[in-house]
């Protein structure tokens, strides 16, 4: 029988223990706070930062909000981020992607301080995770692997095939599997003959953003199937990465769209911001 792996329920358990963790903290006088900035108000940008503030007060944890006009230029958002940098109070700080075509998304990034790197996007918090020191790890990811361990899949040892090598989801993805000694094959669009290379795979991790790429072809018997895509359909449903539906029967476990991989990336920035508590 093939599990589903409910992410909301898995974010909603770990949002319980912080809300805990933050409380016990609170008592003996330690507090977090995220400070998030948004440039321009696109309103799927709009929803998320609403939804990051009210995971935000359910946790306890203290939430700045800055919404900047779409024509703040690149120097005010960079001393905004400054001051961030040395307000004691502030213990994360978020930048909610995309910016505006004029500002430079690297040079924001690796403004924020790896102390305060929430997002884990910052490159000492890259170059941490890929030699194994500590620092804040990209949530989506991080999210996959906390699925993974709550559901008992063991991933030493196994044979764990990423699509998509982008910074934010597959490249850390591959290097947390490889963390938890997984067998790792990280594959991309020069990939030759991906169904061969996804059909080892005990552990198939899918971001590669293209609606239901992955069908039976590529799906060993038995594997846990984790599809981070998400995609609007035509009818307004959501889909994944993966055609849920063909793939469903051969797999030991997969994460369902929406309801999966998705939930757990605010759990885990909600992790983040605890993080140094
Ligand atoms: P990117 O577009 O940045 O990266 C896509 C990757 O997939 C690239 O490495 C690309 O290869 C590879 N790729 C594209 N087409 C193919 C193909 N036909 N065969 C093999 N590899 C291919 O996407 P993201 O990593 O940002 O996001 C991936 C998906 O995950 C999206 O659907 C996105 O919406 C979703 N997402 C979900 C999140 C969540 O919270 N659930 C968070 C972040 C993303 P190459 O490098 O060679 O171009």
């Amino acid at each position: 029988m093939t599990v589903i792996i409910d992410g909301k329920a898995v974010s909603k358990r770990i949002k319980d223990e912080l809300k805990e963790l933050v409380a016990n903290k609170k008592a003996q006088g330690k507090t977090a706070c995220l400070a998030v900035i948004q440039v321009g108000n696109d309103p799927a940008s709009s929803v998320y930062v609403n939804n990051k503030k009210k995971a935000c007060e359910y946790i306890g944890i203290g939430s700045k909000s800055y919404e900047l006009k779409e024509e703040t230029s690149q120097e005010e958002l960079l001393s905004l981020i400054d001051s961030l940098n040395e307000d004691d109070d502030v213990s994360g700080i978020l930048v909610q992607l995309p910016l505006p075509g004029h500002i430079n998304e690297d040079t924001v990034i690796r403004r924020i301080s790896p102390k305060k790197d929430v997002d884990g996007f910052h490159p000492m918090s890259v170059g941490a995770l890929s030699i194994g020191e500590d620092g804040f790890v990209s949530c989506t990811p991080q999210g996959v692997i906390e699925l993974l361990k709550r559901y008992d899949i063991e991933i030493s040892g196994k044979e764990c095939v990423v699509v998509g090598r982008s910074n934010i989801v597959g490249k850390p993805m591959a290097m947390l599997l490889l963390r938890e000694n997984g067998t790792v094959t990280l594959c991309h669009s020069k990939t030759r003959d991906l169904k061969a290379v996804c059909k080892r795979a005990d552990i198939l991790v899918v971001a590669v953003g293209k609606p239901k790429l992955i069908d039976h072809e590529y799906v060993k018997e038995g594997a846990v199937v984790i599809d981070v895509g998400i995609h609007r359909m035509e009818n307004g449903k959501l889909c994944g990465d993966v055609d849920y539906e063909d793939v469903y029967d051969l797999c030991s476990a997969i994460t369902p769209v929406p309801g999966g991989v998705g939930p757990m990336t605010i759990a885990m920035l909600m992790k983040n911001c605890c993080k140094n508590l």
